[in-house]
């Protein structure tokens, strides 16, 4: 096992004397306890771990952080599929401490901590017949989510997480205690929606709710294999049109991946297209028809069910501390050869392996692209690959196999990436989500606010960026 450097006894000592929250070291119990990850690949060992319950001891932390040049992460729900909220011989500010939800039902708004998981929020704005289109594992950090965009369920009838975002309330990299809205400071709102973690930490965000619920109404229809195709001409003519209360993915996955094992003779891949309508009952049927064009499926489930059992209905499958990794990218279309490459490369997937396609548009497309820092708004759809494993040994392989998938549909990639599903971190990967022209905006942003890169453990805008127009 890895020593880990920890602090001298002076440094700890002038630690204790200033940070009135929690502080973990690795002499502490609950030191591998803190510093676990939701993603078992990364298994980092910092120096320390506090733990702030109020917007100065975050801002006493970043200062404690940059005194003692102590690499800084900073961990709300832990679920950066890059261990971004991890570091080696640093420091992370915990926001565990910082969780809970108000929500205020006459304004329709709710104010979520910096440490809020996606199934507080939802609760909460649930008991008063409201939503916030968030992500669909409640156990996420409202955080990392939002700061990145926030896609799911119902983002094609309310719009990305970052459209219903209000303001932030924010520590910056100089200790100050900032808000952001259309408003106050908006250059800074600006890329807060989309490379949010650049610019300090944020300790609330205020979103706007819609009246939704309490039912939601899903489908799962599985395809053989060798329907892939025509399954795919069908799934790109509906999602064309397709009314904005409803949702859509198309997926290749191996046989085994939790679907009706008659589906696949012999381990084939299967295709699934799954559905989520959050219209009325009686309006399924027939808002859905386009969807039972074509093939003949071998299985067919529907189900109605309260919003907050399907927002949850996955945390245990996507518990913590398997290893993980994702990769995705923008596209308008998908080529059916490509399509047939994708389903000769899922018999090589993990079992917990897939290829997706998601639809966009709705009012995700509504919103104009420049408004804010997050990309890729008018693509029609999201595609993605994630694997998941637990054999340190398949690392390499199943890295692997997510970005093959990924090179398979790089022909029909256009700009603009979804950051919170790109797992590989990196300049390139930076340009690639952002653009050239995000990113020199962005850089010019962090020279005004973190000109010492101290908040860099993310999809990072370097402050030089390569932004040459000054
Ligand atoms: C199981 C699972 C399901 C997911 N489902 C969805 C989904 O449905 N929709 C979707 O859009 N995405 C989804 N994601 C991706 C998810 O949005 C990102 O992984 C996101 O970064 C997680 O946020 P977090 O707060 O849990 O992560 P963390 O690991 O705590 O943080 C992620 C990043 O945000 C920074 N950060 C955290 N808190 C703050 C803060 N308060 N202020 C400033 N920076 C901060 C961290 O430094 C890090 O860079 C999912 C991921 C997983 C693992």
């Amino acid at each position: 096992m890895p020593k880990t450097t920890g602090l001298t006894r002076d440094q700890l000592r002038r630690l204790r004397d200033a940070f009135a929250g929690e502080i973990v070291t690795p002499r502490d119990d609950g030191y591998d306890e803190a510093r676990r990850l939701w993603n078992a690949m990364h298994d980092r060992r910092p120096a320390v771990v506090v733990r702030p319950g109020t917007s100065s001891e975050v801002a006493t932390a970043i200062r404690f952080a940059r005194e003692h040049d102590l690499e800084l992460a900073v961990r709300s729900g832990g679920h950066s599929a890059s261990g971004h909220s991890g570091t080696d011989g640093g420091l992370v500010v915990d926001l565990s401490r910082m969780r809970g939800v108000a929500v205020d039902p006459s304004a329709r708004t709710a104010r979520a901590n910096g440490g809020a998981l996606l199934g507080e929020l939802d609760v909460a704005a649930q008991a008063h017949g409201l939503v916030c289109p968030i992500g669909v594992i409640g156990h996420t950090g409202v955080a990392g989510l939002t700061l990145g965009g926030g896609v799911g369920r119902l983002q094609r009838r309310f719009g990305l997480t970052i459209d219903n975002l209000r303001a932030v309330e924010l520590v910056t990299a100089d200790g100050r205690l900032v808000r952001a809205s259309e408003t106050e400071e908006p250059e800074l709102f600006w890329g807060i929606r989309g490379a949010g973690w650049n610019f300090g930490i944020v300790t609330a965000f205020e979103l706007g709710l819609h009246p939704f619920g309490p039912e939601l109404h899903r489908g799962v229809r599985i395809y053989p294999a060798s329907a892939a195709r025509a399954v795919w001409e069908v799934f790109r003519e509906y999602a064309a049109d397709a009314p904005d209360r409803v949702s859509m993915i198309y997926s290749i996955a191996p046989g085994a991946h939790g679907a009706d094992a008659s589906a696949s003779a012999a381990g084939e891949p299967v295709v699934l297209v799954s559905f989520n309508h959050s219209g009325r009952a009686d309006e399924v049927e027939r808002d859905t028809a386009g969807l039972r064009q074509g093939p003949e499926p071998v299985s067919v489930t529907a189900v109605s069910q309260p919003y907050l059992e399907a927002q949850t209905a996955h945390d245990l499958v996507l518990g913590w501390g398997r290893r993980f990794f994702i990769a995705g990218l923008y596209a308008n279309d998908v080529r059916p050869e490509a399509i047939d490459e994708l389903v000769e490369h899922a018999a090589s997937a993990p079992a917990d392996g897939s290829f997706s396609v998601t639809a966009q548009g709705g009012a995700i497309a509504r919103v104009d692209e420049d408004a804010m820092a997050f990309a890729g708004r008018a693509a029609r759809f999201d595609l993605s690959a994630d694997a998941r494993w637990d054999d340190p040994a398949d690392d390499d392989r199943y890295r692997a196999w997510v970005r093959r998938a990924m090179e398979v549909v790089e022909p029909e990639a256009i700009e603009g990436r979804y950051v919170n599903e790109n797992a590989d971190a990196g300049p390139a990967e930076t340009r690639a989500i952002y653009g050239d022209a995000k990113v020199a905006r962005l850089a010019r942003l962090k020279r005004a606010w973190d000109p010492d890169n101290v908040f860099r453990l993310n999809h990072n805008v370097a402050p030089a960026g390569d932004d040459h127009s000054g």
